[in-house]
């Protein structure tokens, strides 16, 4: 089984995550790989030099996600240069992990970019997580994030009705953690089955 789970930022994503891990499912982080293609040694990381040239690196030798961030999203040219070193990357390394399991493995893919992406037809399952937007701030607010950096990211999201469209399951995390962790149970027992 293959389960892609998403849902907008600060709906508690991460948190269904863990919960699932917790009952066995096995958890791929969609952008800790992003990040972990551009550590040295791996692929991304020399196509990103050969790219971008060595001034994207910090003083120890690793790329320095936010001077790479600054400069890409100024140029759409060159975000959708940087796409295709990661983009590919990740797909291999997923392919690789995946291959790693075995058949009968429950495995989670992680990423909030599942809508944007239209990355629903990979799966055999898709559960999407929401929450109002009001306990979403808060959530993010108590996680100390910075309120304009929240409503910045907020005005970026695709819509509720986009995310329904593509799931199977839908969780709605206004409540306890109690509460979310029962709803997630019962998704569990779907998808392990
Ligand atoms: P992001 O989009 O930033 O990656 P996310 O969707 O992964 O966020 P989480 O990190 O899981 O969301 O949750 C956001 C914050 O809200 C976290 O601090 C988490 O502990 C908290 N949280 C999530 N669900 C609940 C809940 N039901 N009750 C209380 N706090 C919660």
């Amino acid at each position: 089984m293959y389960l892609g789970l998403s849902g907008g930022i600060g709906c508690g994503k991460s948190t269904v995550a863990k919960m699932l891990s917790d009952l066995g499912a096995v958890v791929i982080d969609a952008d800790a790989i992003a990040k972990e293609v551009l550590e040295p040694g791996q692929i991304g990381y020399e196509n990103v030099i050969h790219k971008f040239g060595d001034g994207v690196l910090d003083t120890s030798g690793n790329i320095d996600r936010k001077k790479l961030a600054e400069l890409v999203f100024q140029d759409a040219n060159q975000l959708a240069q940087l796409e295709d070193i990661v983009h590919p990357a990740v797909v291999a390394r997923v392919a690789q992990i995946r291959e790693s399991l075995p058949n009968t493995a429950t495995v989670v893919y992680d990423t909030p970019l599942l809508v944007e992406k239209q990355l629903q037809n990979q799966f055999d399952r898709v559960l999407m997580v929401f929450a109002d937007l009001d306990v979403r701030k808060q959530r993010l607010v108590d996680r100390g994030l910075e309120i304009g950096d929240i409503e910045a990211r907020l005005a970026n999201q695709v819509s509720d009705e986009q995310r329904v469209a593509v799931a199977d399951f839908v969780i709605v995390n206004n409540g306890s953690l109690q509460e979310l962790r029962d709803n997630v149970t019962k998704v569990w027992q779907q998808v392990s089955a």
